[in-house]
């Protein structure tokens, strides 16, 4: 037991034996409210013994433009107890809402997803992400006195790839009956490109991240980690969760990662390891576009399953790692530009992973925003830059419709306006969904461990909770999680950038 842990034991019996003390000769009503008092003299007496505690050294976060920065360092395990402990607010604010997501599309119940966390993807984490999820829940509970465990959190960090990925392959596995129609989500649009394509001949990548807006929403932290070992990392994520996952990054060695989902893929291997380790791996340990492919390919359990754009800032080479679970495929150039937009492209991968996947309809979300980026790429041949890149993920050309207004169809996605939704991916007609934040970076940028990021939509239009419900009843079951989703600024931040608070 640490000294932090007994001396917050020993102040809440203190506080406690007087309080019983005071509270017996009062009556009830006047006892109940001495209760609450107490609760909170000794909640502020826990976080006030847990902020002394030797592992927040160094940490710390404030925020800027809708964002919430936060700066990590050290062995995993401090690193976990500083997200924990500076994050609590935020993982108890996004816990709820992603695990009622999870349970409502899986018609499972919640101790389903902590027994997958503890039996299949605990074992088969590293010694050091074992340590940092536990660091989280530790801190998260020095906080807040959070009931939370590690294997909730665990649990957490795998909201991408079990409720989509592992989900219906054990559903198929056991022939449930009644088992929900799951697909694999389409998440975000984005590009790299490099040499002729770009306005310095250096690279440009940029992101935005498709999901619901209620789990979008809470998309809104900037990870500045130093760890021990590795190389620092700058990346966009999630409260609680130790990969970027949507994802976005970069790191001091020159990587710059960033991904769309396989549309309609399908697959899963139980002997394989948890995506977002190998994820949060890959960005912290690849120093090239070879590292980066060996790690994501070492222990791939198909959940997750994308299409990874990278660059490398040092050489200049950019690629596209199509990370099938049968078949993936890794394209590089020195001179060109990869697009992402939810669409395989391989013929293998294509067979053997996504194999209801249609590539000739065009008027699919994925199509339709493949033919938008190849038209704006093409169209800005030379000229791409940080400043375009935002424009483009801020895009609302419907390629198919050869209209302008924001839909299903558009780089920057809005659903809940439209009725088509988007059945591959299982999103409903006036889903809540689509774009919910935007980053890019250039090399120059990243050499010195910068990007700009924006939350909301890239465009900069809102989301008002209150009347989408009004207007979709059907979404009802949302509405304690639901919130507007306001625009901020374009906002840049950097590796090691010192606490607002302190300015
Ligand atoms: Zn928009």
């Amino acid at each position: 037991m640490s000294d932090v842990v007994r001396k917050v034991i020993a102040l809440s019996i203190l506080i406690i034996g007087a309080g019983l003390l005071w509270a017996g000769r009062r009556s009830y009503d006047e006892a109940a409210a001495a209760k609450i008092e107490m609760d909170a003299t000794i909640a502020d007496a826990r976080e006030h013994a847990a902020s002394g505690d030797p592992r927040l050294k160094n940490a710390y976060s404030f925020e800027r433009g809708g964002w919430v920065y936060i700066h990590l360092e050290g062995d995993p395990s401090s690193v976990g107890f500083q997200h924990g402990f500076l994050l609590a607010k935020e993982i108890a604010d996004a816990f709820p809402a992603v695990s009622t997501g999870m349970m409502h599309s899986t018609k499972r119940d919640w101790a389903f997803f902590r027994e997958v966390a503890r039996e299949k993807l605990w074992p088969k984490l590293d010694t050091e992400y074992q340590q940092e999820l536990q660091g989280i829940a530790e801190g998260l509970n020095a906080r807040t006195g959070s009931s939370l465990d590690v294997y909730d959190i665990v649990a957490l960090n795998s909201f991408e790839e079990v409720p989509d990925y592992y989900v219906p392959w054990i559903d198929k596995q056991q022939k449930r009956p009644n088992a929900p129609n799951l697909k694999s989500p389409g998440n975000c649009s984005a590009f790299v490109a490099t040499g002729s394509w770009t306005k310095d001949g250096q690279i440009v990548i940029a992101h935005n991240n498709w999901t619901s807006y209620m789990n979008g929403e809470r998309w809104r932290i900037i990870f500045d980690i130093q760890p021990t070992n590795g190389y620092r990392i700058l990346m966009d994520g999630f409260p609680g969760v130790i990969a970027s996952d949507d994802d976005f990054g970069i790191n001091s060695d020159g990587l710059m990662v960033t991904e769309t989902t396989i549309t309609q893929f399908e697959g899963w291997d139980p002997n394989g390891k948890p995506e977002f380790m190998r994820a949060r791996k890959a960005l912290q340990y690849a120093g090239s576009i070879d590292d980066y492919t060996r790690i994501m390919l070492d222990g791939n359990n198909g959940g997750y399953a994308n299409d990874w754009l990278l660059g490398d800032r040092k050489t200049g080479e950019i690629a596209q790692l199509e990370l099938g679970l049968k078949a993936y495929k890794l394209w590089r150039t020195k001179d060109g530009v990869f697009a992402g937009s939810n669409w395989a492209r391989d013929p293998k991968v294509l067979k053997a992973d996504a194999p209801q996947f249609d590539s000739n309809n065009l008027a699919s979300s994925p199509n339709a925003r493949r033919i938008r980026w190849e038209e704006l790429l093409n169209e800005n041949r030379g000229r791409i830059d940080v400043p375009l890149a935002q424009q483009m993920l801020a895009d609302h050309v419907d390629s198919f419709e050869k209209k302008t207004g924001a839909n299903e169809r558009t780089l920057c996605g809005h659903l809940e306006n439209t009725a088509p939704g988007i059945s591959i991916w299982g999103w409903g007609p006036y889903y809540p969904g689509g774009a919910v934040q935007g980053k890019a970076a250039d090399s120059a940028m990243t050499k010195e461990m910068r990007f700009t990021a924006r939350i909301g939509h890239p465009c900069g239009d809102n989301f008002q909770a209150k009347t989408f419900l009004a207007a979709h009843p059907e979404y009802a079951w949302q509405e304690p999680y639901l919130r507007d989703m306001n625009a901020g600024p374009w906002t840049v931040f950097r590796a090691g950038e010192a606490s607002e608070a302190a300015k």
